[in-house]
């Protein structure tokens, strides 16, 4: 990827609202690369009364978009894909300054990722029924109203496009906070929404902080639905904010993933199912809220999974394969489950010299503990970083038991030789994915989480009846 696609330091003044481009009356917010500690752009944020215009324009917006024929939504849809494509790269170098990830990964898991959702999502529209007749009632399915979309800085394009384009699909429109600390990529999207020809008010973009802008659209009552991902605890105080004003509310928060290997794997299988739930921790530098961080092993083969562990984990220089953690904040969060006062609960086996850490950037050493107590921080807590828990399992029924020992309930994954027992114990893990045997992520299949890992379902079909309601009419 050549870096010549954007200034050194981008400046985003205006705000798209009611379609048109205005002035941001928030103040400013200065965004650093985590990656060399520099400022590399400039956005302004919107003000109250700035997210007051944007929630209005798109209350304005939404009789008509609600009733826009759905073929003309899907052709819509189709040129966005058709823009974002046309400026990919452009995309992956922002996302590369502001979020961290190398190249190569902000192109393949930052764009390419959300390209497919968009083109699912497409697919999954025209195809959509809409209606329903039961007895002699007419079933019929609206579009909400107005979606509050409010979004994390882990994967700043994945993590809009997941709750914008269903949104849209579905014939709701939508406002959206983007995170303070990746705006410059939701002012790329909102421009692509924008030129693809989206209805003036359709999409509304109110940048500012989650105490100030995100409350606000939480609690406004022409505000239908609020569609949020982050962190359990702000989870809980959106949807207690919603819940005055009776909002729908998505939520897709935290996670701390299992990846279990039955008792049944060969030699092969346990070596492929170490590699993968290793480069699946690391991912974005553990920053995703599907990290495999706890390999949950039989524990006759402890020894054979530390070693292939270990080695896997050696190839995840920071700074070149690695990436950097999002801010020095969280850089200490993540430093005190790996050489602070969290880290007690395993033993420490892997072999990254600290030395080796760049000079500049919030990069932390990938880390790995094994014989981790499944009580402990290490095993309970998401730390969102390069931390691999690995847990010793006495069969196959404890390793389930230990999978389920967790509040959250997001991923997970399944090895194993039998088809059968490896479906079977999917079955038996409370979480609203589950991968077996390394088998790929599918862009139209619903995402969400059980437990404390969220309520409702992104992507796909299930990601446009998310935004749906439902109405009977008899006759
Ligand atoms: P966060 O601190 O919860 O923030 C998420 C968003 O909410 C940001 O835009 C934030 O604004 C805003 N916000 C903060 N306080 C708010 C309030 N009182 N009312 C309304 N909005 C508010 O989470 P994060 O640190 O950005 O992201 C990491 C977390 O996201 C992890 O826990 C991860 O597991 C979770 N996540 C979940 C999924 C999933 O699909 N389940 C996907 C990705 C990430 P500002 O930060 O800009 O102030």
């Amino acid at each position: 990827m050549a870096h010549t696609l954007i200034a050194d330091v981008i400046r985003e003044e205006t705000l798209l609202i009611g379609g048109e481009w205005v002035p941001g009356n928030g103040g400013e917010i200065e965004v650093e690369n985590p990656a060399t500690e520099e400022t590399i752009g400039v956005a302004y944020k919107a003000s109250a009364d700035d997210a007051e215009a944007g929630i209005l324009a798109a209350q304005a917006a939404f009789p008509r978009w609600a009733a826009t024929p759905v073929g003309e939504r899907v052709a819509l849809l189709r040129r966005l894909g058709a823009v974002i494509r046309d400026r990919a790269d452009r995309f992956a170098e922002i996302i590369h300054r502001e979020q961290g990830s190398p190249p190569a990964l902000a192109r393949k898991l930052h764009v390419d990722v959300p390209l497919a959702v968009i083109d699912q999502t497409a697919d999954a529209l025209d195809s959509f029924e809409f209606t329903r007749q039961i007895g002699h009632s007419l079933v019929v399915r609206e579009p909400v109203g107005v979606v509050a979309a409010i979004t994390p800085w882990n994967l700043p394009l994945h993590q809009v496009v997941v709750k914008v384009v269903p949104s849209l699909a579905a014939g709701a429109t939508v406002v959206h906070k983007p995170a303070e600390l990746t705006p410059l990529t939701a002012f790329e999207l909102a421009r692509a929404i924008s030129d693809a020809g989206f209805p003036p008010g359709t999409f509304n973009l109110v940048p500012g902080s989650g105490k100030d802008i995100g409350s606000l659209l939480t609690r406004h009552a022409a505000v239908d639905h609020v569609s949020f991902t982050g962190s359990t605890p702000v989870g809980a105080q959106v949807a207690a904010a919603a819940a005055q004003t009776i909002k729908k509310v998505t939520l897709e928060l935290g996670g701390k993933s299992a990846s279990v290997i039955l008792a049944d794997v060969d030699d092969e299988l346990l070596t492929k199912a170490v590699k993968v739930t290793v480069a699946n921790c690391y991912l974005n530098a553990g920053q995703t809220c599907t990290a495999l961080s706890r390999l949950i092993v039989p524990a006759d083969r402890l020894s054979e999974v530390e070693q292939v562990a270990i080695a896997a984990a050696s190839k995840y220089a920071p700074g070149e394969r690695l990436g950097p953690l999002i801010s020095a904040t969280h850089r200490m969060k993540v430093l005190e489950y790996t050489e602070g006062a969290r880290s007690t609960g395993g033993r420490r086996i892997d072999t990254f010299d600290q030395s080796a850490l760049p000079d500049r950037g919030y990069y932390a050493r990938p880390a790995v503990f094994s014989d981790v107590d499944p009580k402990s921080d290490l095993a309970q807590d998401e730390i969102f970083g390069p931390v691999l828990s690995i847990l010793a399992a006495d069969d196959d029924q404890h390793a389930i038991d230990l999978a389920n020992d967790s509040m959250f309930g997001l991923g997970g994954a399944v090895w194993a030789l039998s088809e059968q027992s490896a479906l079977q114990t999917a079955r038996q893990i409370r979480t609203g994915q589950i991968d077996i045997n390394g088998a790929a992520f599918n862009a139209r299949a619903p995402f969400g989480g059980y437990k404390r890992s969220g309520l409702g379902r992104e992507i796909g079909d299930f990601g446009i009846e998310d935004v749906l309601e439902i109405k009977s009419v008899q006759r």
